[in-house]
C-alpha cells in the first residue's frame, strides 16, 4: 500500500466507526485530513524526484558521450608529430596522414624532405 492508500484505508475506517458530532470525532477527521494533504504532496514529490532523476540520467548520458568523444579527439591530437624544419630550424607540427604527400615549412615555405630529417 502507498501512503495514499493507507490514508484512504484510515478514512474508511473512521467512517466505519459512525462518529457522531463531538469534538473528537472533528479532530479526528482533520487529521485525516492533513494526512491526505500530506500524503498527496508527497506524491507530487516523488513524480518530481522522479522526473528530475531522469533528467539527471540524461545529462549524464550526454556528458559521458561529450567525454568520449573529447578523449577521441585528444587521441586524434596524438597523431601529430613535432619536427624541426632543417632550412629555418622553426619547430612544426603536422599530421602524420600528410607524411606521405609533400609537405612544405608553414614557417619558411620550403619543401621538408623527411629522408634528410631522418639523418640529421
Ligand atoms: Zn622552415
Amino acid at each position: 500500500m502507498n501512503l495514499k492508500e493507507k490514508v484512504a484505508y484510515l478514512v474508511g475506517l473512521a467512517e466505519g466507526l459512525n462518529l457522531e458530532e463531538s469534538k473528537e470525532a472533528k479532530l479526528l477527521n482533520n487529521i485525516i485530513d492533513v494526512l491526505q494533504d500530506f500524503a498527496e504532496a508527497v506524491q507530487e514529490l516523488d513524480e518530481l524526484y522522479n522526473e528530475l532523476e531522469e533528467y539527471l540520467g540524461a545529462i549524464d548520458t550526454d556528458l559521458e558521450d561529450l567525454e568520449t568523444d573529447y578523449y577521441e579527439t585528444d587521441e586524434d591530437e596524438t597523431d601529430f608529430f613535432e619536427f624541426q624544419c632543417p632550412n629555418c630550424n622553426e619547430t612544426v607540427y603536422l599530421d602524420e596522414s600528410l607524411m606521405d604527400e609533400e609537405i612544405f615549412c608553414p614557417n619558411c615555405h620550403n619543401k621538408i624532405d623527411f629522408v634528410d630529417d631522418e639523418e640529421l
